[in-house]
């Protein structure tokens, strides 16, 4: 690599990068001898950087428990799909491993920029090309949605495109909590992991054993439910439901009318400029009224959104169905601009791929770090380690002479020093309650099946 500082900077000379010494025995990318820094840590061109990452952080044992369920494999691991994005865009499908171990090892040798999961089939992935069509079926899968800014450009003010602030993240905190709320409460799931995607997105994994079961019919039954802004940018009216509203979104609204005037009225001030009002005002049922807003609204080009969503509540209603038409147009307005906005192409099918967690985000270096809705709030993207940083936090742990571990996949030295251990050790809480009731299930199994 060229233009890298010689030898003996920073680092003592016969050191290198410190943490290249434990790679001494066998023939695998390294850092070159140079100084370690953020910038050639963070540089994911360099095998060497996600090689250590997978080496020394990623959390393999974790990662299986959660596919898993329990500790002794079962088809759930090993019947399981791992899809490897290698550099070059070349992607690898149909991998599958008899454990953590082995995972650990093949991911290791691949190397890959990261990884998806897939569903549990009836046959093992790595056997797919030599079992029966219809021995190779897939049978299982975690319900998961993708929630991502992409969605909201047409409304967030703050950011465009693939930047993502602390401000927009205040949409996607209003989607999880209330399709958080409308995952448990309507359809009684528990095991629910919310996933950030490392830049500007969150992934939700439903790993309820109901959940992995379904199939896509139903899955595609759930999203028609949760779904409910439609249409692309073009259309100005994106909900459309019927009245009186089913009290799962009489749920959601009295959530969402906590967040609407801090979010969509100040935060993001959304009805302050021409193209934005003409949208709302387009959508209101009194013709009449849009036309005395529109006049006011011109006359007042500086005035808040605030301001304006003030005159836009108040109607002088001559009967009930005006009066009627309006209140419902105030919620559709609520709804459109604080509802989760899905990407519901990810939900629909069982045999979807999706980047795992504790994958390194390869715009960002940021690794997709889990998090509960009840910390979604308080959640700052812009706080979550890169790749680059642990990395450096290892490497002065090395330096110092601390141990940084075997690289085994039992081995938490790696993590634990690092600025990622809160983040595993939430995964790995979490994980347990979901081992617990797989146990606590199969011994039901077991005992039913005994009573006959
Ligand atoms: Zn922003």
């Amino acid at each position: 690599m060229p233009g890298l500082p010689p030898h003996n900077t920073a680092v003592k000379a016969e050191d290198g990068p410190a943490l290249d010494d434990l790679f001494a025995d066998d023939d695998k990318p390294k850092l070159p001898s140079a100084e370690a820094t953020l910038a050639t840590m963070s540089d994911l061109s360099n095998p060497f950087v996600m090689l250590t990452y997978y080496r020394r952080c990623f959390p393999f044992k974790q990662l299986f428990l959660w596919l898993n369920h329990g500790q002794v494999p079962t088809r759930q691991f090993t019947h399981r799909e791992f899809a490897m994005n290698l550099p070059n865009d070349v992607y690898i499908r149909y991998n599958s491993y008899a454990n953590a171990e082995e995972m650990k090892k093949d991911v290791v040798r691949l190397n890959p920029a990261r990884f998806e999961i897939g569903p549990v089939y009836s046959g093992r992935p790595k056997d797919k090309k030599v079992l029966m069509k219809n021995a190779f079926k897939p049978l299982l899968r975690e319900l998961v949605f993708d929630i991502d800014m992409t969605d909201y450009d047409s409304i967030r003010t703050c950011c465009k495109d693939k930047a993502m602030c602390k401000r927009c993240w205040r949409f996607i905190s209003m989607a999880v909590k209330v399709l958080d709320e409308t995952l448990r409460n309507d359809f009684g799931f528990n095991h629910l992991l919310w996933v950030y995607s490392g830049r500007r997105g969150i992934h939700c994994w439903v790993s309820d054993p109901a959940a992995l079961a379904l199939s896509d019919d139903q899955r595609r039954a759930i999203v028609n439910y949760i779904e409910v802004i439609k249409g692309g940018a073009k259309q100005d009216k994106k909900v459309n439901l019927p009245r009186p509203l089913h009290p799962s979104m009489l749920r959601a609204l009295e959530t969402l009318n906590n967040y609407f005037p801090r979010v969509v009225l100040e935060d993001q001030d959304c009805f302050k400029d021409p193209e934005q009002w003409e949208t709302i005002l387009a959508l209101l049922p009194d013709r009449k009224h849009a036309e005395e807003l529109k006049k006011e609204f011109e006359a007042t080009p500086s005035k808040a959104s605030a301001e304006r969503w003030k005159s836009l509540l108040q109607i002088k209603a001559s009967n009930e169905l005006t009066l009627r038409k309006h209140r419902d147009f105030v919620e559709d307005i609520k709804l459109q601009y604080t509802y989760p906005r899905i990407d519901t192409e990810v939900s629909k099918k069982l045999n979807h791929l999706l980047k795992s967690p504790f994958c390194i985000h390869p715009g960002t270096g940021r690794v997709c770090v889990p998090l509960l809705a009840s910390q979604v709030e308080s959640f700052d993207p812009s706080a979550v380690p890169t790749v680059g940083q642990l990395l450096m936090e290892l490497e002065e742990l090395a330096r110092s002479g601390g141990s940084v571990g075997n690289g085994g996949v039992d081995d938490k030295t790696g993590w634990e020093k690092t600025s990622l251990r809160p983040y595993v050790e939430l995964f790995e809480k979490y994980v347990e309650g979901l081992v617990k009731e797989g146990v606590r299930g199969r011994k039901e199994e077991k005992a039913e099946s005994m009573e006959f």
